[in-house]
């Protein structure tokens, strides 16, 4: 199906950056052999799984999709793929990204975009984009992803895939390279939502390498999606977001979102609406924090210790200084420099009260609204995108306008809450997936599946 379907950067889905054919094929038979001789198996031992290209995997490539680490192996497994592979998954191979996961589109890989399956002429989300596009073009059955302010669940929206963005410190994140350490997570993409469950239950779960590891179990979610998969929500309070609908949400994306709403109502559940305030800020805290690390994490990328270094031409013996400049220069595209210098600044003394001090003062106001809310309801729901996929090329130039796709997700990365994002049917106007987003306090990442199967 990859070979049929996926093409390159030029044309076709272009969901893979690479492709391990050998090393899935060796993982499938192993998986045939244990299953003859009757072994114990996991309930997804020998499905293949597609891994986002920003963790970490020993033997493959691990570029970020950035030219900056172009051929770089890492010499160890992330967490979350060591499982996967202990659990028998043959790792089907690397998906495209936004370089670095800053994008909303996939079109800032340093590879060339991603084209969504639905109409290759559209985007399919970011910057996860890959790992979404692989499990709706059927490359996959299921996928890694991970989320910073919306990366796994946008993607899921724009491509009818279900994406869940779990609980921090929920899943480790260990060998996941950093973007912004306080909101990144990794989660499952997969076309239904006990796959997801079930992938979830298989990375979830305590990390002594990762230090914003919870030390909770993983709460019984394949139980949850089982349970919820019954039709029955009675009892379920589900808060409507009054910040997250209406103005700059696509007309279809609103229609779906409401027969959603009834369709909860005709499950038992009592559906009110909930105001969070702060939301209408979440977009510029995080436009904040998130350069502010990331111009951190980054500081690594530094010409001696991973991939590239360029030596600056007509300098006979160039300073550590002359190559990493040269080195960053060409090995980053533009959306990255952009954050790295925006974090940069914010950070730099004199400002960094006024922009970081304020955006992390904001952020607990965030946090609190949540808590307020969930004081309230037992969910809360918003569309997960404000429109369905756009054109290659349509937002690519106006970085203000690619941030506003990600006004609905960035509030559960802000506060930590889990969040999932399921297929809520397609716009009238277009014939495109939309998405339905749901929302849990932290640990109550089983909510989202029950919620998730009722609907499905
Ligand atoms: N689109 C958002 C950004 O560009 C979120 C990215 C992500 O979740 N990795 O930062």
């Amino acid at each position: 199906r990859i070979a049929a379907v996926d093409g390159s950067a030029d044309a076709g889905v272009h969901a893979f950056l690479h492709v391990d054919a050998e090393g899935a094929l060796a993982a499938a038979v192993a998986s045939d052999e244990r299953r003859a001789a009757g072994a114990p198996l996991h309930a997804l031992d020998g499905v293949p799984v597609a891994v986002k290209d920003v963790l970490t995997t020993t033997g493959l490539p691990t570029t970020c999709g950035s030219k900056i680490l172009e051929g770089w192996i890492p010499p160890y497994d992330a967490t979350v793929v060591r499982r996967l592979k202990d659990a028998g998954l043959p790792i089907l191979g690397k998906t495209n990204m936004d370089e670095f996961a800053m994008g909303s589109s996939t079109e800032h890989s340093a590879y060339g975009p991603t084209r969504n399956p639905w109409d290759l002429e559209r985007i399919p989300g970011g910057s996860g984009g890959g790992s979404a596009a692989a499990v709706a073009a059927f490359e996959a059955p299921l996928a890694l992803g991970t989320d910073t302010g919306g990366s796994i669940r946008q993607p899921g929206a724009v491509t009818g895939t279900v994406g869940v963005k779990p609980t921090y410190g929920g899943v480790s994140r260990y060998g996941l390279v950093a973007m912004a350490n306080s909101l990144d997570q990794v989660g499952p993409v997969t076309r239904t939502v006990l796959d997801a469950a079930l992938l979830h239950e298989l990375i979830g779960g305590h990390d002594p390498l990762d230090s914003t590891s919870v030390d909770q179990p993983v709460p019984g979610l394949v139980e949850a999606a089982r349970q919820g998969a019954t039709g029955d929500l009675t009892g379920l309070r589900v808060g409507v977001i009054t910040e997250l609908q209406g103005e700059g949400y696509q007309a279809g994306v609103l229609a779906r979102f409401h027969e959603s709403l009834e369709l909860l109502t005709a499950a038992g559940a009592e559906v009110v609406e909930v105001s969070c305030p702060s939301f209408v800020h979440a977009l510029a805290t995080y436009y904040l924090v998130m350069p502010c690390e990331a111009s951190s994490n980054l500081a690594k990328f530094d010409a001696m210790r991973y991939g590239m270094r360029v030596l600056p031409e007509g300098v006979d013996a160039p300073s550590a200084e002359q190559v990493m400049r040269a080195t960053r220069d060409a090995g980053f595209g533009d959306e990255v420099k952009r954050r790295i210098i925006l974090g940069t600044y914010a950070l730099s003394s004199g400002y960094y009260d006024a922009y970081y001090g304020t955006a992390q003062r904001v952020r607990t106001l965030i946090s609190r609204d949540f808590e307020a809310a969930f004081g309230q309801v037992d969910v809360l729901v918003s569309p997960t995108a404000p429109t369905t996929a756009f054109k290659l090329g349509e937002k690519l130039d106006d970085p203000l306008a690619m941030y506003l796709n990600d006004l609905a997700t960035i509030p559960a990365n802000l506060a930590g809450v889990p969040g999932i994002s399921l297929p809520s049917g397609l716009a009238d106007e277009d014939g495109l997936p939309a998405g339905f987003q749901v929302l849990a306090p932290a640990m109550a990442d089983d909510r989202l599946y029950r919620v998730g199967a009722a609907l499905e």
